[in-house]
């Protein structure tokens, strides 16, 4: 996705994550053979300057729609180039243009005066401006539909083919929607206008970003009349499409502000700026003229990067300057991966950083089993493709090389891994200090990594290095029953912002479902300004929302719900402090990719974070460094899911729980330390002795697309077990676990203990010996998934009870598990986040769910048991009895106000 991102950013400048054009080819429907009986012809009837006759090119599809660019010539009826103005052009097959027409289709008809070039000798021809065309279209020869479009501006107009309303012939609904792209984007605005006839106060406080392009100006070039991707001239059009951007509760823009200005409505559209240095990354200093890879061969040590990187900055410091937005948050580098994989085991400047690396992170010369640090060298982690290491099996996809065989090569591997990180994140400081110092923000632009597993970078690490002044995340998760790890997504963020003080903003994808409750969920956890990405328009960029009215509808819906809330909601905080932490070790991420555990810890995790929302456990999520660093007092449990962790973070979590903190895991939990070596230490503490782990099936990365069922057979008559009278079933593989002075909550069908307790000092450690987020998503992955009906609420038990136990902070209790509550406090002002996460299956659709509104929902309030009374935005005033209400209704989202 993102090598599409930079190649259309060196034709459209700062082409913010024009990725995944694939959508263009979902969105194709059902073909049609009645595309092959329609034609179109054009006429100029105005240029300027006048022109006795004229060029008509047309070209369709490419330039940030998906597939290649389709072009051709108009002629007259004796097959002449030059088109006397006012004359008609011969018939053009519209499935020449549009191919088989099965999609939504944009052709661009452009109007030129380049001379028919004679022999060698040839003028340029002027530019044409202000020009008029007529459209007629015919089946077999029976014109059904006329119009025209203009282009004050330059030379360019457009129109909308409608290829999935077309049938086996011209219907209604076709012609209706064969337009002009003027009148296209009227009729949204005004469909939409209509849809909210009522005037309502829209967000003044969020920033919500919005996209607009496909306009262009003036002279041919990049961004001319008729430049790439420029699909009208008509800055009527432009006003109509930020009218409906206003509907939708925009207030700020991504790069192009001047579309805004052309529309003469540049002041509504400049509360926040996202603009650049852009998609590109830094590490583009180093390409080589003439060639694109995906990552050029340089060091991200090398001393001749900053001043690039400071120049690259002064620049884009000038154009936010220009701008003039009250906010100014500047882009560097989108779904960022690391600056350097392969490179770190041949550099000898990235062999010397690592050395100072492991000293500073007192590694010493006997953990890495060296006698001088001469000999100390990265660990060559990656297999060069497509030639493995002679005899070794290199990881298929990822291309790591494999675990070594002992302890000191796997710190090194370890630490290797860990440094392409701080390769990438020591690049930024000094840039987001000028910048900082601009008062702009920086930002890079994270792909959704913790819930995907696949990029190498750590946010954790990152962040620490102090790069950004911003965290931004985009959300793309296409499952419905995946929407809500926005909220984890969240919640890391949160955290990551808390500790470095930084503003959060976020990409917010509403043809990815579920619009207002990631809108609500990351506001609820700090983000202060968001895009909804993107609204293209249409016309203009694959990967939008703005050619399905329903989704336009949502989220003008989700706007009005902001600007009635805002002042609850902008810069809220948790009510209170989360007294449960959630740590997705980074150690064992790495391990989970070459070793034996495969991907099914990284995956586990998720799914547990899921069981406490479910239980509405509000969670603060700490990194492997963060629980090193101790300040662990405030909680009352640590859950750990990962058989991988770092001995410093080890070492700290077992003084908490000596000192009475309650740690929780599972499957193989904490068994291993960051070399990949058994973690003997840990044993004490769980009350175990051996750790062995018993797999007959495996899960699948989840990666955006659908969710898949666990591969399970075979499962033994043991795996099954009893907890709060369920019987209970373990996905995929199991821990038995073995005693030692651990007490046995549950036993296994073949009597082998299940779930373990073991106090350990004044606390406790409680080990569950199956994939016990597997286990519980195990249903759900089925293909007609209900997620009401398919989460074990004992499962969710197994997993939140300690927190429950031990009285952790729950502040508000809605009575679905689906539907999740975070308590907010602004000043005096304190209020409930609602947000119903509950889909069963579209028909129709793999991945996309329909909601499952809740009647009657009752929401316990033990956080706010002074509440005097409670009112809920959708419905007014609630009755508040016994330390409840109860909320008529919940369709997606609602805001409860505690006073
Ligand atoms: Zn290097």
């Amino acid at each position: 996705m993102k090598h599409i991102a930079l190649i259309l950013s060196i034709f459209s400048g700062m082409s913010l994550l024009a990725q995944e054009q694939i959508d263009k080819a979902d969105a194709r429907g059902k073909g049609s053979t009645a595309v092959e009986r329609l034609h179109f012809r054009v006429r100029a009837t105005k240029a300027i300057p006048e022109q006795n006759s004229v060029r008509i090119n047309w070209r369709c599809g490419g330039e940030g729609l998906g597939g290649s660019v389709i072009k051709g010539e108009c002629v007259t009826d004796d097959k002449q180039p030059q088109i006397p103005l006012g004359v008609w052009s011969s018939w053009v097959a519209l499935k020449d243009v549009v191919g088989s027409g099965r999609g939504w289709s944009f052709p661009s008809v452009v109007v030129t005066s380049e001379p028919v070039i004679k022999g060698k000798s040839s003028r340029p021809g002027v530019t044409l401006s202000d020009i008029a065309v007529d459209f007629e279209f015919a089946q077999n020869g029976k014109v059904f539909k006329q119009f025209s479009e203009i282009a004050p501006k330059g030379s360019t107009v457009g129109f909308v083919f409608p290829g999935s309303a077309l049938a086996d012939q011209v219907t209604p609904e076709f012609a209706d929607q064969l337009n002009g792209i003027s009148t296209h984007a009227r009729l949204r605005r005004e469909r939409l206008e209509k849809a909210f006839p009522e005037a309502a106060p829209m967000p003044k406080l969020f920033g919500i970003i919005g996209h607009i392009g496909g306009y262009g100006e003036g002279p041919p070039g990049l961004r001319g009349s008729h430049g790439f991707g420029v699909r009208h001239c008509n800055p009527t059009v432009l006003a109509d499409e930020f009218r409906t951007l206003r509907m939708l509760g925009v207030n700020g823009m991504v790069d192009r502000i001047g579309f805004a200005d052309a529309a003469g409505v540049g002041a509504d559209f400049r509360h926040t700026f996202w603009g650049g240095p852009g998609s590109g990354e830094p590490m583009a200093f180093f390409a080589k003229p003439g060639k694109s890879a995906e990552m050029p061969d340089g060091c991200p040590y090398d001393p001749a990067l900053k001043p690039y990187v400071m120049d690259r900055v002064e620049k884009a410091i000038e154009e936010h300057r220009a701008v003039g937005a009250k906010q100014s948050w500047a882009l560097w580098d989108d779904e960022m991966g690391v600056y350097a994989k392969d490179h770190i085991a041949t550099c000898e400047r990235c062999a010397s950083v690592f050395r100072d690396y492991l000293r500073a992170k007192k590694v010493t010369l006997q953990d890495l089993g060296k006698t001088s640090w001469e000999e100390v060298k990265p660990y060559p982690l990656w297999v060069p493709k497509p030639i493995a290491v002679k005899g070794v099996k290199p990881a298929p996809t990822t291309g790591l090389a494999p675990a070594p065989d002992n302890a000191a090569d796997s710190l090194r591997y370890y630490y290797t891994y860990r440094l392409m990180t701080h390769a990438t994140g020591q690049v930024f400081p000094e840039a987001a200090m000028k910048f900082s110092e601009a008062g702009i923000k920086l930002y890079a632009m994270q792909g959704p990594t913790p819930s995907w597993q696949g990029a190498s970078l750590d946010w954790n690490e990152f962040y620490d290095l102090k790069p950004n002044t911003a965290f931004v995340f985009e959300t793309s998760n296409r499952d419905a029953r995946t929407w809500q790890w926005e909220s984890y997504l969240a919640d890391i963020g949160r955290g990551i912002a808390t500790r470095h003080d930084m503003v959060q903003g976020c990409l917010v994808k509403p043809h990815r479902g579920a619009p207002a409750q990631r809108m609500l969920s990351v506001i609820a956890r700090g983000t202060r300004a968001f895009e909804w990405y993107t609204y293209g328009p249409d016309y203009s960029k694959g990967d939008s929302f703005s050619q399905s009215p329903e989704l336009l509808e949502q989220v003008a819906q989700a706007a009005r719900f902001l600007g009635k809330t805002e002042s609850y909601l902008y810069a809220a905080k948790f009510a209170s402090r989360p007294e449960v932490a959630f740590v997705t070790p980074r150690s064992s991420e790495i391990w989970s990719r070459v070793t034996d555990l495969s991907l099914t810890t990284f995956e586990n995790a998720k799914w547990v974070y899921l069981a406490l929302m479910h239980a509405h456990v509000p969670v603060e999520v700490l990194s492997e460094q963060q629980l090193a660093e101790g300040k662990l007092d405030h909680y009352k449990v640590i859950y750990i899911p990962g058989a991988h962790l770092r001995r410093d973070s080890a070492s700290a979590v077992r003084a908490w729980v000596r000192a009475g903190g309650t740690v929780w895991t599972d499957a193989s939990g904490l068994s291993r330390d960051e070399a990949n070596q058994p973690a003997t230490a840990m044993n004490e503490m769980l009350g175990l002795a051996n750790r062995q782990l018993e797999s007959w099936g495996t899960c699948e990365a989840y990666h955006a697309a659908e969710l898949k069922a666990l591969n399970e057979k075979n499962a033994p008559a043991g795996a099954e077990f009893l907890w709060e009278k369920s019987k209970l079933h373990a996905s995929i593989g199991r821990e038995s676990l073995e005693p030692k002075t651990a007490e046995i909550l549950a036993t296994f069908a073949d009597g082998k203990p299940a779930v373990t307790r073991n106090r350990y000092g004044k606390g406790q450690a409680i080990v569950a010996g199956i994939w016990s987020g597997l286990s519980y998503s195990a249903k759900v992955r089925r293909s007609d998934f209900d997620m009401r009906a398919d989460f074990d609420p004992a499962l969710c038990a197994l997993i939140a009870n300690p927190a429950i136990e031990r009285q952790a902070y729950r502040p508000a209790i809605p009575s679905d598990p689906l539907v999740e509550s975070v308590s907010l406090s602004k000043e005096d002002q304190r209020s409930i986040a609602l947000i119903n996460w509950a889909y069963t299956k579209a028909k129709g659709d793999l991945t996309k769910g329909t909601l499952q509104p809740v009647q009657h929902l009752q929401v316990k309030l033990p956080g706010f048991s002074d509440a005097k009374s409670v009112r809920s935005i959708n419905h007014g005033p609630l009755k508040l009895t016994n330390g409840a209400v109860t909320v008529p209704s919940l369709n997606d989202i609602d805001l409860l106000i505690v006073e």
